[in-house]
């Protein structure tokens, strides 16, 4: 079976066109929201970095306001000796919020410490960030814990404040959830969990960062990663929920919206009207004579959907010819792919609408149709029902006188359903009655019944027609409509409608043998 992944392809690609549009337009909303949420999720990140570095920034800088304070209060003690100065270093020290020693330094040595008292240590001064801030991973006194050095110079000297890293650290930790932030004083910077490291070089400015208008410090910020997805997860799932909603409900809508109509021109663009076979039987000779088309929608979603609930639709919205057009289309080139297994002069029989009678362009879809075969290969009937019969105007007499020059064959069906005259009858020289299904269950039933069946078979006869009987279904239909002289029998007896590829499996089985078998289990291919 070469064809069928190309079928299996063919039939999803058709699908998947069906779906494309209303799955394009369900998915607008969220392709257009997901989008601006991001955006905005976006925007709502940098308020929120610029909202922490307010804070952080407002904060710090209060922190070092107190040490600057404090080193002026002690300045005028630059060059005093340590043991009068001491004193009041210690105080100030205690009174001043954030502050953990004061220290005096002259001719580039700490001298005096409100710690310790006298020293000497080096002061270091090209360390300081604009010679105001450093900041130290530790010192003697606390070498595990971050300082933070505030510098006051002064003539002769300078006043050294020891700030305790762990204010500017609670400062840090306060920052917005998944914003992690740093104070860079210099090289180095100090983490929210108190450890110093070298700072990054930000060669190309992607760290966000805020520097103090006040002291040579700068905050940086870091996002977490996710955090956008964090965003987006906390402030914006239950728009995208309702946006997806509205996505399904269009999606839902415009399925559901498409008029019978629209479905029905839709089918045909995607080629879903199929054509069924069912074959009728010569009495005289009990072979298969001819078989007659009966369209089939192959629904995508509902499966086979059998005429009676989409012609009538087709009829009223015009949409019959097309149909019928496309449907001789595929019949004949299905056919010619296997026209070997046809007897020759193999009858087809389509249905044709009235509105389709009245219509020119049935000569060409005929001519179309019958310049596929070579001549005489195949004989074309057109079956016209009685229950509709069209009107009898010059033009279509013209018409009909045009398909019978061709060759065409004329059956009028559902025979004794109607009110067609003998006039009708004999003005568009028909070729064959096809007797209804319901006078042939007749031949089942009592004496009165058979005696209208026997009425519509003679009526046929004395107008020199040829009888099909159709809906044959009975052993006993079939013995009594052969012995009333129909000659042609069509019905579940013989074969059901079905795909050519099955009919022409039954057609090579003579009728008697088909009718036989069929009285076991028939499958419904209908
Ligand atoms: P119809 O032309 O009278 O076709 C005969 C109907 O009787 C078919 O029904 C056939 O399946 C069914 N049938 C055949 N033998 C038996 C039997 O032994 N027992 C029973 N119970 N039924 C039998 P189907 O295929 O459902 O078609 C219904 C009608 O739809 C057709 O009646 C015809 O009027 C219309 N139709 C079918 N195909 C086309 C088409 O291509 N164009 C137009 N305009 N009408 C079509
Ligand atoms: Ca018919
Ligand atoms: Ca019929």
């Amino acid at each position: 079976m070469p064809h069928a992944p190309y079928r299996l392809r063919f039939r999803f690609a058709k699908q998947a066109r069906q779906f494309t549009f209303p799955l394009l337009a369900a998915l607008a909303p969220v392709l257009v929201g997901v989008p601006l949420m991001l955006w905005q999720a976006e925007r709502e990140l940098t308020a929120q970095t610029q909202e922490s570095f307010d804070y952080a920034m407002r904060k710090v800088e209060s922190i070092f306001d107190y040490a600057e304070v404090a080193t002026h209060q002690v300045r005028y003690l630059v060059g005093a000796p340590c043991k009068s100065a001491v004193f009041a270093l210690r105080q100030q020290s205690m009174a001043t919020p954030f502050v953990r020693s004061l220290n005096l330094v002259s001719d580039g040595q700490i001298y005096c410490t409100s710690l310790q008292g006298t020293g000497r240590y080096p002061e270091q001064s090209q360390n300081y960030s604009a010679g105001r801030l450093r900041l130290m991973a530790g010192n003697q006194v606390t070498p595990q814990r971050a300082v933070i050095v505030f510098r006051l110079p002064s003539p002769g000297g300078s006043v050294l404040a020891g700030i305790d890293s762990q204010y500017v650290i609670n400062v840090l930790q306060l920052a917005e959830r998944d914003l992690t932030l740093k104070l860079q004083i210099g090289d180095y910077q100090l983490a929210s969990d108190g450890t110093v490291s070298p700072a990054p070089w930000d060669a190309n400015g992607t760290i966000p960062e805020r520097f103090s208008s006040q002291y040579p410090f700068r905050l940086r910020a870091t996002l977490a990663p996710g955090s956008l997805w964090h965003t987006l997860e906390s402030d914006f799932l239950p728009i995208l929920g309702l946006l997806i909603l509205c996505g399904a409900l269009m999606f839902w809508l415009m399925l559901k919206r498409r008029s019978p109509a629209q479905e029905l021109e839709r089918a045909l663009r995607d080629g879903e009207f199929v054509p069924y076979y069912q074959p009728f039987v010569d009495a005289d000779t009990d072979r298969w004579n001819g078989a007659e088309v009966l369209v089939r929608w192959r629904h995508p979603g509902e499966g086979i959907i059998p005429p009676d609930q989409f012609i009538p639709l087709a009829e009223s919205s015009g949409m019959i010819v097309p149909l019928t057009q496309a449907l001789m289309h595929r019949v004949a080139s299905e056919l010619t792919s296997r026209l070997a297994e046809l007897p020759h002069g193999f009858h087809i029989g389509f249905n044709l609408s009235a509105a389709h009678c009245h219509d020119w362009r049935l000569l060409d879809d005929c001519q179309r149709f019958l310049d596929t075969f070579p001549p005489g290969r195949i004989t074309l009937v057109l079956e016209l029902t009685e229950r509709e019969p069209f009107r009898a105007t010059p033009h279509t007499f013209r018409l009909f006188e045009r398909l019978r020059e061709m060759g065409i064959l004329i059956a009028l069906d559902d025979f004794g359903t109607g009110s067609v005259g003998l006039d009708y009858l004999r003005h568009f020289r028909v070729d064959y009655l096809k007797v209804d299904r319901s006078y042939v269950t007749m031949a089942d039933e009592d004496i009165l019944s058979r005696h209208l069946l026997d009425n519509i078979v003679d009526l046929a006869q004395r107008l020199a027609l040829t009888v099909i009987a159709e809906g044959v279904e009975t052993p006993a239909q079939n013995t009594y409509l052969r012995n009333h002289g129909v000659r042609y029998l069509q019905g579940y007896l013989y074969a059901r409608p079905a795909p050519l590829r099955d009919i022409l499996a039954r057609l090579k089985s003579p009728p008697s043998r088909a009718a036989s078998e069929s009285r076991g289990a028939c499958p419904d291919l209908s």
